[in-house]
């Protein structure tokens, strides 16, 4: 059986009976080639380098056993041109370690083009930490050990990656790791973090909205019907928004009947019909509308649902929303269904806290300018200029985003230059991996 077919879990014993609690795969510039920390880990690196569907030359993947807990720990750093490799902390379970490096790489890279395509200083990280099986996980006290194990593995770090929440991790997590490291954001407003960002990221999907309709000339949101899945916390601020501007109609499906409960009555009067759905349930996605919204899980637009869709445009706050990012935005853009990447438009709930460490300002320009339409980077601007340079260029509104992101990722950091790489080296240089 090849090392990446293990278990996180039997994986990380391996790595144990090695005598070593860490190790590393980074791409070295000069060769080209994917060096690893050890020569028993070779397969690591000839599996990154075989993979051309989430391996991009990321820059380092960072790997440590926790102490106590015994779980995999992962860092990932894509590119980082612009600034530290930054991007949340998942915690979530693997069956095995091909699908933790995959996941890490592919959120990685997705950050990389987050963060450019928003103007941020920062480069594409991400955490992951593979949720040991059982129910242990939910324990407080099992957590505190875990996040502040993954907290000291960031430090070991240097700063090459900077940490956040994600899937799986919450504001108690965030505020553990904040004790045992400054290589965080994201951190609850008790310690001087930004708060909830779902008011924001909601605001933002809708800008991207008003985009789209504007690039197909189909005028303003007034009087549009609207249909989302998922009525959580983006969603519920999202139909605030969409309210105040006055839309004709929205249908959102939810699994909860207590959310359905809250909603009806925080809505009660407003043209808003609450579907109830069951898990696994895509049914509303097929309900004819100008604007469908995704704000539940990933994966929903795939070949059993395209084909169901009846909408104009599709732009919703639910992170990879195409199950096959290139089968799926062709397929989407073969039935005239204008698809915006759900990393252009749900970009808010990064931005507002990614810089909390410039500190607070009232109704700060840094993150109203994104709501704008003069700033060159708001969310409106690069919505249009992603669909213009589709139709240019008679490519997905998905491969235009990526283009567009990936020229941003190469722009270096204005005062910094690419010192995260030289963080990296110096963490090969001085064996990292022989230390924690
Ligand atoms: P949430 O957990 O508050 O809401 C998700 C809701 O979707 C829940 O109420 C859940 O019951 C419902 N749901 C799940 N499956 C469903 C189904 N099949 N049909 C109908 N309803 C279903 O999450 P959230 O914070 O509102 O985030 C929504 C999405 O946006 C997630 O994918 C998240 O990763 C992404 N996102 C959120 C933010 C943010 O600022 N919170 C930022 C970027 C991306």
């Amino acid at each position: 059986m090849s090392l990446v077919d293990l278990s996180p879990e039997a994986f990380a014993s391996h790595l144990l009976s090695l005598g070593q609690r860490r190790a590393y795969a980074v791409h070295d510039p000069r060769t080209g080639r994917v060096e690893v920390s050890h020569q028993a880990l070779a397969e690591l690196g000839e599996f990154l380098s075989a993979d051309n569907r989430d391996y991009d030359k990321h820059e380092g993947v960072f790997l440590e056993v926790g102490e106590r807990s015994g779980a995999l720990l992962g860092g990932f750093v894509h590119r980082s041109n612009r600034g530290q490799g930054q991007g949340g902390l998942r915690h979530w379970p693997y069956a095995s370690v091909a699908g933790f490096l995959r996941d890490g790489l592919r959120l990685a890279m997705g950050m990389t083009r987050k963060n450019a395509l928003a103007g941020l200083w920062w480069g594409g990280g991400k955490g992951l930490i593979a949720r040991v099986p059982g129910d242990g996980y939910r324990d407080p006290a099992a957590r505190d050990t875990l996040y502040s194990e993954y907290a000291r593995f960031v430090t070991s770090l240097r700063g090459c990656y900077i940490t956040a929440e994600d899937a799986g991790t919450g504001p108690e997590d965030m505020a553990t790791v904040h004790r045992h490291t400054r290589f965080v954001t994201c951190v609850p407003p008790a310690i001087g973090g930004s708060g909830n960002p779902s008011p924001a990221t909601a605001h933002g999907v809708v800008c991207a909205m008003e985009g789209a309709l504007d690039h197909l000339g189909l005028g303003t949101l007034e009087g549009k019907k609207v249909v989302m899945q998922g009525t959580g916390n983006v969603a519920t601020a999202m139909i605030g928004e969409l309210l105040r501007r006055k839309v004709g109609a929205i249908v959102a499906s939810e699994l909860s009947l207590e959310r359905r409960a809250a909603l009806a009555g925080l809505f009660a009067g407003a043209p808003v019909t609450l579907v109830p759905a069951q898990p696994g349930d895509n049914s509303v996605l097929a309900e004819p509308c100008d604007i469908l919204a995704p704000n539940a899980l990933g994966g929903i637009l795939n070949p059993d649902t395209i084909p169901t869709i009846q909408a104009r445009i599709i732009c919703g706050a639910a992170n990879n929303q195409l199950l096959d990012d290139v089968r799926d935005a062709q397929a989407l853009a073969a039935l005239g269904v204008v698809y915006i990447p759900d990393y252009l438009c749900n970009r808010m709930g990064i931005v507002n806290c990614a810089n909390e460490q410039y500190g607070q300002v009232p109704n700060d320009p840094a993150i109203s300018r994104h709501f704008g339409r003069e700033w060159d980077n708001s969310v409106y601007v690069i919505t249009r200029r992603a669909l213009e340079l589709a139709e240019q260029q008679s490519i997905t509104t998905a491969a235009a985003a990526n283009r567009l992101a990936d020229e941003l990722a190469r722009q270096p950091h204005p005062i910094w230059g690419h010192r995260t790489r030289a963080i990296i080296d110096g963490l090969v240089a001085d064996r990292w991996h022989l230390g924690g």
